[in-house]
């Protein structure tokens, strides 16, 4: 047995919290950690695998709607169609659709593969990924109602990222509506059709690497109060991660106001049990007493800072979140950016431009260092978000990590103790050399590694996606 443990060498490692030095990892034959031990003597790290630059834990990206990457880059032109009325998440919306509407599950697979392959190049090493494409073009679910949810597995796969898979709630256009409209028919579902979905894949999980389940409810707007307490129990019973999208849009708020009487998170904590296993999505528009609500139940927040400011969301009140002892993760959303050293930069740069000061993270959280809070925040979060233990160089986590390239031109002459704070705040960004999952090689040299049948990933998967995006664009 002892000779299946991996054992890996960095003379810097971000283990609790800070910077440790000579750090001997071992991962066991299930990919987790099962042993750390720091400021090591050279005479035991003999046989260990020596890694060329210091060591973080990977990250998990909360959220993701990996469809979405067709469209990045092709929704900054107003366009006629939108050219006599404001530009806002709206009109954004009604583009998105128009890849909603047509991508096939081919399609989805092979958008899927380059994305997860680009989250991790970009140091993410499990996606939640908010599923609600769920039927054919028609609106009637495909012969096998796993169709779209086994393309994004298959994706995952075949790059090695971890994957945290949401089938998602849509059952109606808005607030007292009866339904969906014609444009959003491929979502229709049923909190029993989500059940099967979760079910069908879980029968699935136990045969396949890093894929677990979860639920997710589009947001207020598209589901009713029974059915969303539906699928809470379901979750509940099943110990699940719960993600919603929540007060992204003003107009979504006023919409909720005007038919429950209360703003979307007030009414949820009051009418759902909201507990840690709970990820409020974006959560843009909210009250002191609504984050202080949230913070009490233990449930997360998931900002999107790229995606929340491509649309014109607004800013999320990190630090009056953070200030109460709130959690939070970090996702992607629409992918307009798949770096999380991107995300929490702007996430931090949002406070200071609304706030007319510097280091609004580290100063909310105690901390000496920007970067450490928003990594540390990010690396907590992201661990409910996924309902699994990652995120931390700890005993029994899976053993995820980054080898950062120090010869990025970021990290040249930064002091040891001040890299994390140059891979966040100083670009062009910093390469991760070597990206792990669950102790296995995906990343090597910065470029995606497949198997040693598919020594050219990269470059097959990235053919497939220009294909694919000429087929829905052309
Ligand atoms: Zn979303």
């Amino acid at each position: 047995m002892r000779n299946e443990l991996k054992r890996f060498f960095a003379a810097h490692a971000w283990v609790q919290g800070a910077w440790a030095r000579d750090v001997l990892l071992t991962v066991d034959t299930r990919g987790a950690w099962s042993g750390i031990q720091v400021d090591t003597p050279a005479a035991d790290r003999k046989s260990a695998i020596v890694l060329d630059g210091p060591l973080l834990p990977g990250l998990v990206n909360a959220h993701s709607h990996a469809f979405q990457r067709a469209i990045a880059g092709l929704t900054e032109r107003r366009g006629a169609a939108v050219a006599a009325r404001t530009d806002d998440f709206w009109s954004w919306r009604d583009r998105m659709y128009s890849v909603a509407r047509r991508i096939t599950p081919d399609q989805l697979e092979s958008i899927a593969a380059v994305l997860y392959a680009e989250l991790l190049v970009g140091g993410y090493t499990q996606v939640c990924e908010f599923h609600y494409l769920h039927n054919a073009m028609d609106g009637k679910p495909y012969a096998d109602p796993l169709e779209m949810s086994l393309a994004l597995v298959r994706a995952a796969q075949r790059v090695g990222m971890g994957l945290t898979l949401l089938p998602t709630l849509y059952m109606r256009s808005g607030f007292g509506v009866p339904g969906l409209r014609e444009d959003q028919r491929r979502f229709a579902s049923t909190p029993d059709s989500v059940f099967r979905l979760v079910e069908g894949v879980k029968a699935q999980a136990g045969a396949l690497a890093h894929v677990n389940v979860g639920v997710a409810v589009h947001s207020l707007r598209a589901a009713d109060a029974q059915a969303i307490k539906e699928v809470a129990a379901f979750a509940s019973s099943g110990g699940l991660p719960v993600h919603i999208h929540i007060a992204e849009q003003k107009m979504e708020v006023q919409d909720c106001i005007a038919q429950t009487g209360q703003r979307p998170i007030a009414w949820l904590m009051d009418h759902l049990p909201v507990n840690a296993h709970w990820n409020l999505v974006h959560a843009t528009h909210t009250t002191v007493e609504e984050l202080q609500a949230v913070c009490a139940s233990g449930g997360s927040i998931v900002i999107c800072p790229s995606t929340e400011a491509n649309l014109g969301d607004g800013v999320f009140d990190l630090s009056g979140h953070s200030g109460i002892g709130g959690h939070w993760s970090i996702g992607s959303d629409s992918h307009v950016t798949r770096s999380w050293t991107e995300e929490l930069r702007l996430l931090e740069y949002s406070q200071r431009l609304t706030q007319g000061r510097r280091n609004v993270a580290a100063q909310t959280g105690g901390l000496d260092s920007t970067a450490a809070a928003l990594f540390e925040g990010a690396l907590a979060g992201g661990e409910a978000a996924a309902g699994m233990p990652l995120g931390a160089i700890e005993l029994g986590h899976r053993a995820d990590f980054l080898v950062l390239d120090e010869q990025s031109s970021a990290l040249l002459g930064v002091p040891a103790n001040h890299v994390l704070d140059a891979l966040v705040f100083s670009s062009p960004d910093a390469r991760f050399k070597e990206v792990f999952v669950a102790g296995q090689r995906r990343v090597t040299e910065g470029r995606v590694r497949g198997r040693a049948s598919e020594p050219e990933l990269w470059s097959q998967l990235a053919q497939d996606f220009v294909q694919t995006m000429k087929t829905l664009w052309t």
